[in-house]
């Protein structure tokens, strides 16, 4: 069975510990490969060899840098079916989201990174009458760690490491456990790529052993996370006594408000993507439908009609359209909100089911699955399901849409469905989230800042947001004679 290795100081190494983690294909409920069970040693290698390679690396002209990285990019993009394959058995997603979405959503973050670390400026401010200039000077944090989730694993893993490495860090990263096989595909194409050995260092492992060695490690002074909010929580309070630079992308319960001025079939078509693609588990997903009265019965039915048309099945396989959530686990707790339903008053319209793939019996495979609730204070609206569940409900008027959109501790991402100008920007002004999307969803622009408010994360990430986050200000302030 393939063992995966630690890419540390520019070479693939087994753990220290010599212990392994089981890595199973969602889509066969079958371990196919195993992981190293990384330790504190081994994130103390990494650090090390991160700390050797810093002065160099930060150092790096701008070009040189930006040339290597595009090197990554260009390698990823011409093994781009391979890596796509490779993400859809680990994760369990449909090869076709692999190919259109996931890996080219990589390269696409390293060559934006690539280009946006040449463009990338500070600020002077001139004390005008008193001789003064005072100019910004961003530096390289030095040793920084980036830790990712299993949802996107290579999509956001990259969107982490390739900033950091633009703004001149050297990073210790560590992927989800649960899908740890395109990180590990990563490490040979840098060592590829020529990126100096250390720049880069990806460790295997559970969390609660590599990823909170990498959190307490003192030296490691900023944490680029993505994750669960829970995690979060543990994450800042570990870090927080240190002064350490956090930026975290948590959980979301994101509303999507459908009113009856829409583009009706554009909405639709878009509403069951924005809540069964990657089988749900997109923390931008729109789980939380609020309906119009007037267009609700129809909406309904016509949503019911669709979301029955999706095909469950092997991932592998063109037509289908849903494949495995990641875990047994995960669609165990999954399962356990569906059956909540009938206790907090909610029917299930459609779906709720575990499905049978023939000649995939153990796999983790889900029916997409709508429940219509009548308040929106019930658990299946207050906590993240995080798979192909939606819940549905109308409302009469524009503040009670609102209202029921912001009542949540959540704040990731709202949808607004309408042709009434005025009203999206009311909306877009006054809905507690850090992305609105009018007409739209998923639709993403690697210049603008991506992340939460609330229960949802702290700072932001994307365009100079990341790179300004992955660096420090330093103020210097000169006075001259006339
Ligand atoms: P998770 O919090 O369980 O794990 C995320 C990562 O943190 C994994 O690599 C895990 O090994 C690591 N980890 C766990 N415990 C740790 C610890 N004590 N110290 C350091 N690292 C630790 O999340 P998950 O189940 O992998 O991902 C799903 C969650 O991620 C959902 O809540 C989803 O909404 C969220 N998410 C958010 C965004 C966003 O941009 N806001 C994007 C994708 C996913």
């Amino acid at each position: 069975m393939q063992q995966l290795q630690n890419y540390i100081n520019g070479e693939l190494i087994s753990p220290l510990s010599s212990e392994w983690i089981d890595n199973f294909d969602p889509s066969k409920g079958e371990v196919y490969s195993q992981i190293p069970r990384s330790k504190k040693e081994d994130i103390e290698l990494a650090f090390d060899a991160a700390k050797k390679a810093l002065p160099v690396w930060s150092n790096t002209t701008l070009e040189e840098r930006s040339k290597v990285l595009l090197k990554i990019a260009n390698l990823l993009q011409q093994k781009l079916v391979d890596f796509a394959k490779a993400e859809s058995k680990d994760n369990g997603k449909p090869l076709a989201l692999a190919l259109n979405i996931d890996i080219p959503r990589a390269v696409s973050n390293f060559e934006f990174y690539a280009h946006a670390l040449t463009q990338f400026g500070s600020e002077a401010h001139e004390s005008v009458g008193k001789n003064t200039i005072n100019f910004t000077l961003r530096k390289p944090i030095g040793v920084v760690g980036c830790i990712s989730p299993w949802n996107l694993p290579l999509y956001l893993f990259s969107w982490k490491i390739a900033p950091a490495l633009a703004a001149g860090n050297c990073v210790v990263a560590k992927p989800s456990e649960i899908t740890p096989m395109t990180a590990y595909l990563l490490s040979e194409i840098c060592i590829e790529a020529g990126l100096p050995k250390g720049v880069l260092n990806i460790v295997h492992g559970l969390g609660n052993e590599v990823g909170q060695a990498i959190v307490e490690h003192p030296q490691i002074k900023a944490i680029s996370f993505t994750g669960g909010t829970k995690t979060g929580e543990h994450l800042a309070r570990t870090a927080a006594p240190m002064f350490k630079k956090l930026s975290l992308e948590l959980g979301g319960k994101n509303p999507n408000l459908i009113f009856a001025d829409c583009d009706y079939e554009q909405m639709l078509k878009t509403t069951v993507k924005s809540s069964f693609a990657n089988q749900g588990q997109i923390c931008l997903c729109g789980s939380r439908i609020f309906v119009e009265e007037s267009i609700y019965e129809k909406f309904k039915i016509d949503f019911i009609a669709e979301t029955k048309k999706l095909k469950v099945g092997i991932p592998s396989e063109a037509s289908s359209d849903l494949g495995a959530v990641v875990s047994e686990a995960h669609i165990q707790k999954i399962l356990g909100y569906i059956d909540q339903a009938e206790k907090q008053d909610a029917k299930i319209l459609t779906g709720g089911k575990r499905v049978e793939v023939k000649d995939h019996e153990n796999g983790y495979y889900l029916e997409p699955t709508i429940i219509e609730v009548k308040s929106n204070r019930c658990q299946l609206n207050q906590e993240e399901i995080f798979g192909p569940v939606v819940t549905i409900m109308p409302f009469k008027t524009e503040e009670q849409a609102l209202e029921m959109a912001n009542d949540v501790r959540y704040g990731l991402s709202a949808t607004v469905w309408t042709s009434n100008l005025d009203r999206a920007m009311r909306l877009s002004n006054t809905l507690e989230a850090g992305i609105i999307w009018v007409n739209t969803w998923l639709n993403r622009d690697l210049r603008t800042p991506f992340g939460g408010t609330k229960d949802s994360g702290v700072g932001r990430e994307g365009g100079f947001e990341a790179l300004r986050f992955f660096t420090e200000p330093k103020n210097v302030c000169i006075q001259y004679k006339n």
